[in-house]
Order: C-alpha cells, then sequence, then structure tokens
C-alpha cells in the first residue's frame, strides 16, 4: 500500500505578491499583455517546481488564476453577460477584466470614465473565507461552450516543463449553486452544463491527464432534494467516461450528504479531516472499497503547524489497509506562501507555525514515514513533537489572569443597568440631537499622503514626533470640516489607523503580525491577518488619546471608534487550540477595558463596529444559532459595561441581515448603522416582521461607488425607510467608513447628506402639523 501527497492548490500571487503587482501594472497600462503573461507563467513554473521539491507527489494545475477561480470557469463555459458585448470564439482578456473589475461601456460618452453597462460581475465571500469570488451570471435559455483554453493551456504547460499535473476544475453542480441566475433557476442549466463539462473531461483525458480534481464544496452544505438530485446527475454522467475524477469537498464535513457522496460513482474522494476529523471511519464504512481516498489532514485555513506523531499514529491503521493520498484540507490559497520570509517573527512563535510550503514538507514527511516506518521522518517527527510541547506550556500563550478574569463574568457584565427605552431619555438629555441625527461611519479618505506618511513613519523616516504631529493636523482639520458643514455627530477620522483589526491586534497582547504573509483576498487584493496566538489582554489603552484630541478641537460630540470582538476573530488566524467563542470572549474584555476607559474619558458615543459578524456564520444552519449566542454574548461583554447615558453604537457593512435580524437585535446597541443604499432598503423588509427596537441608520450614501448621491435621492431613502422604522429611530449615515474614498467624493456627498437630513427635519415638522 503507498501513501502519496497532493496539493489541491498553492498561492497564486507569488511570494512577493509578484502577481498583484505585474496585474496593477497592466491595468494601469505601463505594462504589456506579453508582460503580464510572462509573469504569470514565471509564478507557475516557480509553484511547480516549488511544490515538487518539498515533496508532493500530485501537483494541480489551472489552480493558478489571473483573478479568480470560479470568473476562470464562467469563462471556460461561455458564461459571459450580454453586457459585455463578447461574442468572440474565445473569451480575450479585456472582456475577462471587465467582468472582474467593469470597465466603460460603448454607452459611456459622458466621458465621466466609469462604467455605464459594463459593471463588473458581483463578488461575493468564497463559502466562510475572507476570498472573494466572482459570482456568475446566469439567464434563461444560457447558452454554454468551451470559451477559453486556460485549462486546457496550463495542463500543456506543466507537461512541457516535465510535469504531468492534476488540472483542477470546479464542479458543475457548486457552479450552478455558487451562481445566481436571471429568470432561471440555475441548476435548471444543468443538462446543458453537463454536456460542456463532458466536453472539457474528454479534451483533457485526450490531452493525456489521468485524474482532474474537480472541486464541490458545496457537498459540505445543507443540501435540498433537488440539490442531491443534481450531483447524482451530475456525477453520473461524468464519472463514467474520461479522465478519473477526484471529488473534492472542503470547508467541513459531508455530515448527512455522506450516503449521496458514497453512491458517486467517482474514482476518488477528497475529505477535509481538520473541519471534520470525526467522519473518517463512517466514510470508510460507506465507500466502495476501490475508491481512492484523500485526506485533508493539514489544515489549509490556517497557519499552526500540525503534530505529526500524533496524526501518523491516526492513519498507520488506515494506511496498510489501503493506498492513501494525504494533502491540505483545501487549496493553500488561503495561507500565506512562505514561513521562510518572516525574517520579523518571534523566534519561539514562528516554531509553532506552518505557511503553504511548510504544510508541503509536513505532508511529506507524513506519507514518508506511513510508506517507511517512523523512524525515516525522525528528525521532521522530533521537530514537530518539541514545538507542540513548547505551544502546549508556552507562558507566551497562557495568562492566568485573563482565565481567571473570564471565571468570574456573570450575567451583569453582559447587560446594560437599564433597558433600551430608560437608556434613550438619559441619552436624549445628554446629545440633544436634533431629528434625523447625521454621522459618519468613521474612516475619512486615506489619501495616499496619509499613507506616504505612514510607511515613512514605518522605516523609521518619519520620528515619531513628526507623525503624531502630521496625524494631529489631518485630524484637526477633519473635525472643523465635519463641524462647518454641519454634523450632529462627528469623527476623529482614523487616520492614523493602517487596518480597523491589525490597529488594535498591534496593541493588544497575544497577537503577532508577518511581514509578508499576504493571503489573496480578491483579484489583486490581498490582507495580512494578524495572529491570534495567545490568551489577550489589553496592557494600555490604546484609543483613547486620539479621541480626546479630536474631541478638544469642538463642542459638537465626537464619536470614538473601535473595532469589535468579533470582527477581530473573523479577520484573524484564530488559536486552534481553544473555541472560538473562548478567544472571542478574551479579546471582548480587552475591548471593554477601552469601551470603559473611553467613557471615563468623557466620551459620550461609542461605537464598535463588528463588520464580520455576520460572515463568521458557519456554514451548517444547525450551528447558526450556537454562533450568533457566543457572538451577541461577546459584543454585549464589550458594551455593556458603561453607564445608561452613554450611547453604544455598531455598524454592519452588509446588506443580507434578514436571517440574523433577532441576533442583532440581541446584541443591544443604542444605535446601528448598516448598508443599505445599494440595496434599495431591502433589507429594512425585515423590520416588518420584526420591530428593531432601537435606533438605526441605514447607509443612504453607496460608499463603494465613486457616485455622489443627489439630496432628494437620499430624502427618497430615508422616507423608505421611513415606511419600516419610526421617523424618531433613524439616522443618517453613509453605508460604510469612506477611507476608501477621495475628498473631492466626499465632501459633495456629505453636504447633499446634511442637507436631505435637514429637509427631512422640515418635511417631518410640516407632516406633524397637518
Ligand atoms: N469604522 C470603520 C471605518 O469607518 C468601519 C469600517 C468597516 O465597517 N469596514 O472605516
Ligand atoms: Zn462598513
Amino acid at each position: 500500500m503507498t501513501v502519496s501527497v497532493a496539493t489541491l492548490g498553492f498561492p497564486r500571487i507569488g511570494l512577493r505578491r509578484e502577481l498583484k503587482f505585474a496585474l496593477e501594472s497592466y491595468w494601469a497600462g505601463k505594462s504589456s499583455r506579453a508582460d503580464l503573461d510572462n509573469a504569470a507563467a514565471g509564478l507557475r513554473l516557480a509553484h511547480w517546481a516549488r511544490q515538487k521539491a518539498l515533496g508532493a507527489d500530485i501537483l494541480p494545475s489551472n489552480d493558478f488564476s489571473l483573478y479568480d477561480h470560479v470568473l476562470d470557469t464562467s469563462a471556460l463555459i461561455g458564461a459571459i453577460p450580454a453586457r459585455y458585448g463578447w461574442d468572440g470564439d474565445r473569451v480575450d482578456i479585456d472582456t475577462y477584466f471587465a467582468m472582474a473589475r467593469g470597465a466603460p461601456g460603448d454607452g459611456d460618452r459622458t466621458g465621466c470614465g466609469h462604467a455605464h453597462d459594463r459593471t463588473a460581475q458581483e463578488m461575493t465571500k468564497w463559502f466562510d473565507t475572507n476570498y472573494h469570488y466572482m459570482v456568475p451570471e446566469l439567464t434563461a435559455g444560457q447558452r454554454f461552450r468551451i470559451a477559453s483554453t486556460k485549462i486546457f493551456d496550463e495542463f500543456e504547460e506543466a507537461k512541457a516543463l516535465g510535469y504531468a499535473t492534476r488540472p483542477v476544475l470546479l464542479g458543475p453542480v457548486s457552479y450552478l449553486m455558487l451562481a445566481k441566475g436571471k429568470a432561471v433557476e440555475p441548476l435548471a442549466l444543468l443538462p446543458a452544463l453537463l454536456d460542456i463539462y463532458g466536453e472539457i473531461l474528454a479534451r483533457l483525458a485526450k490531452a493525456g491527464a489521468e485524474w482532474v480534481q474537480i472541486d464541490e464544496p458545496c457537498l459540505v452544505l445543507d443540501l435540498t432534494s433537488e440539490q442531491r438530485n443534481a450531483f447524482e446527475r451530475a456525477y453520473a454522467r461524468l464519472a463514467t467516461s474520461g479522465p478519473k475524477l477526484m471529488l473534492t469537498t472542503y470547508f467541513g464535513g459531508l455530515g448527512d450528504n455522506l450516503g449521496l457522496v458514497a453512491g458517486l460513482p467517482v474514482h476518488g474522494l477528497h475529505l477535509d479531516l481538520v473541519r471534520a476529523p470525526e467522519q473518517l471511519e463512517p466514510v470508510l464504512e460507506k465507500l466502495r472499497p476501490h475508491v481512492l481516498l484523500s485526506l485533508g489532514v493539514i489544515d489549509g485555513r490556517n497557519i499552526w503547524r500540525a503534530n505529526l506523531p500524533a496524526l501518523y499514529w491516526r492513519l498507520k491503521e488506515h494506511a496498510a489497509k489501503r493506498d492513501l493520498i494525504l494533502a491540505p484540507s483545501c487549496s493553500l490559497l488561503h495561507v500565506p506562501a512562505d514561513l521562510a520570509l518572516e525574517t520579523g517573527l518571534d523566534p519561539e512563535i514562528a516554531q509553532w507555525l506552518a505557511f503553504a510550503a511548510q504544510k508541503i514538507e509536513e505532508l511529506a514527511a507524513l506519507a514518508m514515514a506511513l510508506n517507511e516506518g517512523e523512524d525515516a521522518s525522525f528528525s521532521a517527527f522530533s521537530a514537530s513533537r518539541i514545538a507542540a510541547v513548547a505551544r502546549q506550556t508556552s507562558t507566551r500563550i497562557h495568562n492566568p489572569d485573563v482565565a481567571a478574569r473570564l471565571a468570574t463574568l456573570g450575567e451583569s457584565d453582559t447587560s446594560r443597568a437599564s433597558p433600551f427605552a430608560e437608556r434613550r431619555k438619559l441619552q436624549q438629555r445628554r446629545l440633544r440631537l436634533p431629528a434625523y441625527p447625521t454621522t459618519t461611519i468613521g474612516s475619512f479618505p486615506q489619501t495616499a499622503e496619509v499613507r506616504k506618511a505612514r510607511a515613512a513613519h514605518r522605516r523609521g523616516e518619519m520620528d515619531d514626533a513628526a507623525y503624531a504631529q502630521y496625524l494631529r493636523v489631518e485630524t484637526r482639520a477633519a473635525v472643523k470640516w465635519q463641524e462647518e458643514i454641519g454634523l450632529d455627530v462627528l469623527v476623529h477620522g482614523e487616520f492614523e489607523r493602517n487596518d480597523m483589526v491589525q490597529y488594535f491586534g498591534e496593541q493588544l497582547s497575544g497577537f503577532a503580525f508577518t511581514r509578508a504573509g499576504w493571503v489573496q483576498s480578491y483579484g489583486s487584493r490581498c490582507v495580512r491577518p494578524p495572529i491570534l496566538y495567545g490568551d489577550v489582554s489589553r496592557p494600555a489603552p490604546m484609543t483613547v488619546d486620539w479621541w480626546r484630541y479630536a474631541q478638544d478641537q469642538t463642542d459638537k460630540p465626537v464619536k470614538a471608534m473601535l473595532t469589535g470582538p468579533v470582527t477581530i476573530l473573523n479577520w484573524s488566524f484564530v488559536r486552534d487550540d481553544q473555541p472560538r467563542a473562548v478567544s472571542c470572549r478574551q479579546i471582548a474584555l480587552a475591548i471593554r477595558d477601552e469601551v470603559q476607559d473611553l467613557e471615563a474619558a468623557g466620551a459620550a458615543i461609542i461605537q464598535i463596529d463588528e463588520a464580520a459578524l455576520r460572515e463568521g456564520l458557519p456554514l451548517r444552519r444547525s450551528e447558526w444559532q450556537a454562533y450568533l449566542d457566543w457572538a451577541v454574548e461577546s459584543f454585549r461583554l464589550t458594551s455593556s459595561g458603561v453607564r445608561d447615558d452613554a450611547q453604544i453604537h455598531t455598524h454592519m457593512c452588509y446588506s443580507e441581515f434578514n436571517d440574523i435580524i433577532r441576533a442583532i437585535g440581541a446584541m443591544d446597541a443604542d444605535v446601528i448603522s448598516i448598508e443599505t443604499a445599494r440595496s434599495q432598503m431591502e433589507l429594512l423588509d425585515a423590520f416588518a416582521s420584526y420591530s428593531y427596537p432601537n435606533e438605526v441608520g441605514p447607509g443612504v450614501y453607496d460608499i463603494h461607488s465613486p457616485r455622489i448621491p443627489a439630496t432628494d435621492e437620499m430624502m427618497q431613502l430615508l422616507s423608505l425607510a421611513g415606511k419600516h422604522v419610526p421617523a424618531e429611530q433613524i439616522w443618517v449615515n453613509p453605508d460604510c467608513g469612506l477611507k476608501t474614498r477621495k475628498w473631492e467624493e466626499v465632501r459633495p456627498a456629505l453636504v447633499a447628506m446634511v442637507a436631505a437630513a435637514h429637509a427631512m427635519r422640515v418635511k417631518g415638522a410640516y407632516d406633524a402639523r397637518r
């Protein structure tokens, strides 16, 4: 029996984000198509060579993408919406990028430069990751045809370099389940799509592909009977001819879909044994014996080093009975490429980590031990064991004070002293705000100068004093300007913050930061998630000085601005040695300390952003409530330590929250601001069946677009909101922070927004008199 090693996908962006720079230079017209192609081919070559050298036996192809693998699939099958005006044989690169990023349409006669009819496809989160995919758009009578040769070209390219790869192809059912249909239920298009998939597979077989990795991550979701049928139909059709199919599932266990999957006539099955380790035995029991199993035993979603001896003992018996493939749980797309680049990390912490390259080495060591005996991987195993013990016992991780504090928490720590109705009276007396109070979400434009100053400070070219002085000038100007245009509740502008999570992580104990730990978020955009490795505490106040400085410039209230515990957790690599709920509660305590210091300093309004609350929802419905319970509790732990007359705000930037509206109500923030402008207040439908008890600021200015909204347009949105929420409960604010916008856009938009609030007040007074 043999054990081999496979990877399901390697980070595309390059060790030094080469792809990002190549793309952005091409988009800016500074380099040619050939330059871009060369850079991309260079990366593919490097990635194959690297994976091979690290010990992978089975290498993927077509895991690379210039933008996104779902978009690649749309191009492959010719699902190009009509507005891109494409009628060629092959999708050209400019159409491809137009689908990704939008492009001026032919109708752009106004010359304003932004998209009119070639707007980008929608983008949304890839399952529960922070990666975004381009949502396929399908229409009734949709035709499919092979319109991109990328998957074949990359297979040939690898072959020419001496690598016989296993092409990666997003499966037809998951593709349709991720798509949105216009006047068509996407799954209804399955028969037509299967014709094309049949062609694609036949062509890959002809090119010499023995296996194809066909990704069906939707098999870990709750499925309707129609969706189950689709899987049955699809694989009955696809698995019978062409290359062997490695049906690849990840991001969870098969759960109640196990019977379905076991019945599919595929040749191989990949399981995520990190998220669902317990599924191995039940799968083995059900699976036909000749099906080749690929076990995702190394965490593709997190950065911790594995415990190799423990895995060895877990797998030994199975490896003696059947051939196995060992693999990361999912594509390595979701972790940084190489720990070796992290020269600045504390060596004690670095010892506990494994990035993409290290994870392949772990798999290779594990496979070697299973094939040749434990001694064959003696040194890798000892190092792994030592790191595991060091991590379990490190004083850097365990802080008894944090545990003791958590143990003493009671119900009174997670609820405000009085119910909202009473708090509200006290807050009104203290704040004396008009009807339709106006505010913003926190950040003002992070201009090139602001970023330049930060970079200069980081490099040591600008000293602390000069940098602080620069930030004070910016902050003061922003405060003065807000005062001038007549906003009611001001903000300091967040000029000192690099990122809403990183800024806090850097000041909390228990977090580490990488130098080059980039992970693709979408297209050329990458993030460097903080690493939450230990018990969290807050050594010193983090935001009080900036709040105080801003408040000193004005008599209007300045809202203090914090990131909430759930968002910090969801946007970090988190500990795998304790439940997420516990990590979240620890962060909540630290932010609670900050809230209380802000209150003591005199802040009457404190906003705690929970931008990422919704995206932490588990993939299976049955697990939602447990998550929402601890998430809401953590928020309340953060916000409940203040007096009744302190007003707590929260902000969320997504519009689909109808299904979690009760949990949002249970957070009991005095005011919530939410994204709505793009959906024309659609989300407020949630308030039809559930009357949201507290105050709401439905965003009236879509900050994702450079468009400057007109006053009457914003009034209309406010009137619409008034249909669902009593006028006394409505705040007036943009959808989200303004950091990505330019001052030239922000200034007129906010002036118009203030005018809209004024007009609503007058209208309200007039309507009341009638
Ligand atoms: N306060 C943050 C800002 O204004 C909120 C950002 C967000 O919701 N993503 O930038
Ligand atoms: Zn937001």
